[in-house]
């Protein structure tokens, strides 16, 4: 007989957690010591002061989210977790995903900076990279800026089997020759 299980902290690890030995047949119970939403600091914040009498409360966050695509756990997991409010009981959590192929920085005072969130894809991406990069007052000197692009450059001129194969085991760090 499986046995029973309590976690306590109902998180994104407590609940994972608790998703996968579910999976496996086991008994489980979430502690959560916080009297709100379980979720813990990835819970939605329902803002009450927006309430109607015809309207729920608007659903705030904590912050901003996003899940680059080398997150693959807590999207499998997302993808084994149905939408209960899909009538067919055919979609997933992970179909509220919104891809986003573009990334802006905001700040305070200054224009914000723009980048391609993946592998640049065209002119209009590298536009944008060098836009950044020479444009924008991003308090790069110049002998730095320099150095990103000629790893940018690095990269873009790269096979795929060089990335994974080589460029995978390089520390950020040592990639960006960041001592020198
Ligand atoms: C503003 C903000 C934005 C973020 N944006 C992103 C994002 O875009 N993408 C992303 O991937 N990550 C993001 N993160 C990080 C992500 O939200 C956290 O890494 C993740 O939620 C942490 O989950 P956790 O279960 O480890 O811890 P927590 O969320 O801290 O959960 C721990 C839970 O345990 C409970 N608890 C503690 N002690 C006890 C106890 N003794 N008994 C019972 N319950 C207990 C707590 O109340 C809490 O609910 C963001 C975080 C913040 C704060």
């Amino acid at each position: 007989m499986k046995s029973s299980v309590i976690i306590l902290g109902g998180g994104v690890a407590g609940m994972s957690a608790a998703h996968e030995l579910a999976e496996r047949g086991y008994k489980v119970t979430v502690f959560e010591k916080q009297p709100e939403l379980p979720g813990g600091k990835a819970r939605s914040i329902p803002v009450k002061a927006f309430t109607s009498p015809n309207h729920k409360h608007l659903p705030g966050e904590h912050g901003f989210r996003f899940f680059p695509g080398f997150y693959r756990h807590i999207i499998d997991t997302m993808e084994r977790i149905p939408m209960t409010d899909d009538a067919d009981h055919k979609k997933n959590t992970a179909d509220n995903l919104v891809e986003a192929p573009k990334m802006m920085l905001t700040r305070v005072g200054k224009e914000p900076i723009q980048l391609p969130t993946g592998f640049p894809d065209g002119p209009e991406d590298i536009r944008l990279i060098i836009d950044a990069i020479f444009n924008t007052d991003t308090g790069l000197k110049p002998g730095e800026s320099k150095v990103i692009l000629s790893k940018l450059w690095q990269l873009m001129t790269s096979s795929r089997a060089r990335r994974f194969g080589e460029y995978e085991h390089i520390g950020w760090w040592d990639f960006c020759e960041a001592d020198l």
